[in-house]
């Protein structure tokens, strides 16, 4: 891709307490892009999202969103200029329904996409509407938890795990899902364990370990780059 990248993270380090987790991270996400973290368990993936987001106490390097440097900046602020974080366990509000779960979050900025709009793209959730969110399965909770992130204009979503525990009938909607939203013009950095979905969704992949990022693989060059990556991932 060409052009300015929508995010650009350079020599991220990241620390919880003294334990010293990431050891310089590189990582570009173009405009539109969908790129996966993957690796094993342990590399990182997950600190990585949440050191984007402004949510590991201690971190040193670079990390700019359109432009604009945020590697000191708290996370509520972040937030507010564009950056959209789904951790792994989702965060519904058990005791609302999903429009109340849909209208919760601010709006941070123009872009975003109304309730019609979000039940037109989703029916599964609209036909949900009024259902609490304890009654939801994880596929939908899911869902939920990616749509609302979809309303309050946040550009760039960072998704942990979206298919954990999913059944594969409900992986292929999610997949879905994340194909529309690319279609809508966001953008995704996603964290997978799952390589054959990565592949259906992802442009580009960056493979971790041991807290640093020591490949990227176009998607249309991973077949051919499977070898290497059976070696890194263990698949
Ligand atoms: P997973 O899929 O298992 O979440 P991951 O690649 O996302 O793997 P991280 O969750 O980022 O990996 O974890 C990286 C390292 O940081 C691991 O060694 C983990 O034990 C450690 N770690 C994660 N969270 C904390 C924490 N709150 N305090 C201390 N160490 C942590």
């Amino acid at each position: 891709a060409t052009g300015a990248p929508l995010l650009e993270v350079r020599k991220l380090e990241a620390w919880y307490g003294e334990s010293h987790i990431l050891h310089g991270v590189d990582i570009d996400v173009h405009p539109g892009e969908v790129v996966t973290l993957l690796g094993r368990n342990g590399a990182g993936k997950t600190t990585t999202l949440r050191a984007i987001m402004g949510l590991v106490g201690r971190r040193s390097g670079s990390i700019r969103f359109e432009g604009r440097e945020t590697i000191n900046m708290r996370s509520d602020l972040i937030g507010r200029a564009g950056v959209g974080y789904c951790p792994e366990e989702r965060g519904i509000f058990a005791s609302l329904n999903v429009t109340e779960n849909l209208m919760l979050p601010p709006v941070v900025k123009p872009g975003g996409l109304d309730l019609d709009t979000i039940y037109k793209l989703f029916p599964n959730l609209k036909e949900r509407a009024s259902s609490q969110g304890t009654k939801l399965s994880g596929g939908e909770q899911q869902m939920l938890a990616i749509a609302r992130i979809l309303r309050t204009g946040a550009n760039l979503l960072l998704l942990d795990e979206p298919t954990e525990g999913l059944a594969p009938v409900i992986v292929q909607q999610i997949g879905a899902m994340i194909r529309e939203i690319k279609a809508r013009g966001f953008t995704v950095l996603l964290v997978e364990q799952n390589f054959r979905f990565a592949q259906t969704v992802a442009d580009r992949h960056y493979v971790m370990e041991h807290g640093r990022v020591v490949d990227m693989v176009r998607n249309d060059e991973l077949n051919a780059s499977l070898g290497r990556l059976h070696e890194y991932l263990g698949v």
